[in-house]
């Protein structure tokens, strides 16, 4: 053992030999001095703890090879695309909404060069970066007017302070949700500078609890979608009718922080819980927010539709410029928006809902395909198994959609190494262990990733 370790050259010594020299030509020399120190730390240990039988060919390819593949993963962006298999279409450790490939290009082309951001291009005078997006969200929601900030929470916050600092906000107490990320809507309605006034009960809340609790400084009666958990049972609130008609006899907003906020009717996908934005805003409610990212399959925004009075409020709030969009999440924004128009069908544009829609015979045939694609590799392990996926994204959390997976066993690796080795492939696969297999659910994952996968576990399997 003490031999071999002796054998084991300098790092100096290496950096001499032709084939490590060459590296040189593409990595700072440091950067190979270090990758070195790592490969060579590696091999004493693993001579250290008896696994190593004969040393490397420290002038040959294999260690060659070896070398390289660290330097390529030391230059890999920390933040990068990953395989999302885990069944969850929103996932918000994993990003997201994905973006449709209209949307990608106006990024690009905003970013890529100037743009009327805040320039208006009839009069060649200073324009107003809320105007973009702003006629295309009224035309889909019914709207009078819209505002798009930064993000869902943003708009809530900047709902809340441009409508009732110092007076009070009342909420039922089976909507006062924690959204996560600690954004809790006792504390943001604190923060704000409001008072919350709690009425009704955790399971029910009447119209009568709404009026009983409105005085003199009550400014908004705000509902909450509950989107991330369920109350089952014996429950009630009131219809959203009801709540206008109060709000409206009172002088008062009636507000609703939709969170996910869906653009056309998802129930014929089984998708029930999820109100359309439009339908809310015809029955009477004054101001509603939701987020670009969930069921509207954008980027990151959000986005404040409703009474043309009150936005105009919020616009000149000091508050909005820390809260403002940036142009490449508005460039993304207004191309998605678009995809909701005629001649295009959103269901087959939009990613999110492409993926929650899709028939499960054809979720079905994908995991078929990548299960051949990992037979005609040697890869045996593989099967079609059936799963369920879920939108994610804080919505419909009891709402599960069929769903196919691959369920994958290679000899020799537990589901957690195997899932280990998925992950820190070159191209990250995540998905997820179900009764001790490694599960990659087919809805989230689209055919151009099926070759990725495919390498990916036969790389695996192959070691
Ligand atoms: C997700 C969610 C938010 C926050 O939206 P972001 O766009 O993530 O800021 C706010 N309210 C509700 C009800 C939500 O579900």
């Amino acid at each position: 053992m003490n031999s071999q370790l002796r054998q084991i050259p300098q790092i100096e010594t290496l950096l001499r030999l032709p084939d490590v020299l060459s590296l040189t030509d593409a990595f700072s020399h440091s950067e190979v001095a270090a990758a070195l120190r790592d490969e060579l730390g590696d091999l004493r240990a693993a001579v250290l703890a008896g696994k190593r039988g004969e040393l490397p060919d420290f002038n040959g390819a294999a260690f060659r090879a070896a070398v390289e593949d660290r330097l390529t993963r030391i230059r890999q962006p920390n933040l990068r695309a990953v395989i999302n298999a885990t069944g969850i279409i929103i996932h918000t450790n994993l990003g997201r909404a994905r973006l449709a490939p209209e949307a990608l290009q106006a990024m690009q082309d905003v970013g890529a060069h100037p743009s009327n951001l805040e320039f208006n291009l009839e009069t060649g005078k200073r324009g107003s970066r809320y105007a973009h997006a702003e006629a295309l969200i009224c035309e889909l929601t019914g709207a009078e007017a819209a505002l798009v900030v930064n993000n869902c929470a943003a708009a809530v916050v900047l709902g809340l302070m441009g409508t009732a600092t110092g007076r009070k906000v009342v909420v039922s107490r089976g909507e006062l949700v924690e959204i996560g990320g600690s954004f809790r809507l006792p504390d943001v309605i604190a923060q704000s500078g409001a008072t919350l006034k709690e009425v009704g009960a955790t399971n029910k809340t009447r119209t009568r609890d709404y009026a009983d609790a409105i005085d003199d400084d009550t400014a908004v009666l705000l509902k909450s979608h509950t989107s991330n958990f369920k109350i089952i049972g014996f429950t009630s609130s009131p219809k959203r009718e009801d709540l206008a008609e109060l709000a409206k006899a009172h002088d008062l907003i009636l507000m609703e922080d939709l969170g996910s906020g869906v653009l056309i009717n998802l129930a014929p996908y089984g998708l029930t819980d999820e109100p359309v934005v439009r339908d809310i805003l015809a029955a009477g409610v004054d101001l509603v927010m939701f987020s670009g990212d969930k069921l509207l399959g954008g980027p990151q925004a959000g986005i404040i539709a409703g009474r043309a009075d009150i936005i105009a409020g919020l616009r000149s709030h000091p508050l909005l410029r820390a809260l403002r969009i940036d142009k490449l999440s508005l460039a993304a924004l207004e191309a998605t928006l678009r995809l909701y128009r005629a001649p295009f069908d959103p269901l087959k544009r939009v990613p999110v809902l492409r993926m929650l829609s899709e028939p499960v015979i054809e979720v079905e045939a994908r995991a078929g395909l990548l299960v051949a694609m990992l037979g005609d590799m040697g890869v045996t392990g593989a099967e079609v198994v059936p799963a369920s996926a879920f939108v994610g994204g804080g919505s419909l959390p009891q709402q599960d959609l069929a769903s196919f997976a691959v369920s994958l066993h290679l000899e020799g690796l537990s589901a957690d190494a195997l899932a280990e080795a998925l992950r820190k492939g070159a191209m990250p696969i995540i998905g997820r262990i179900h009764q001790g297999r490694v599960q990659l659910d087919m809805r989230t994952v689209s055919d151009d990733e099926l070759r990725s996968i495919a390498a990916a576990i036969g790389d695996i399997a192959s070691r």
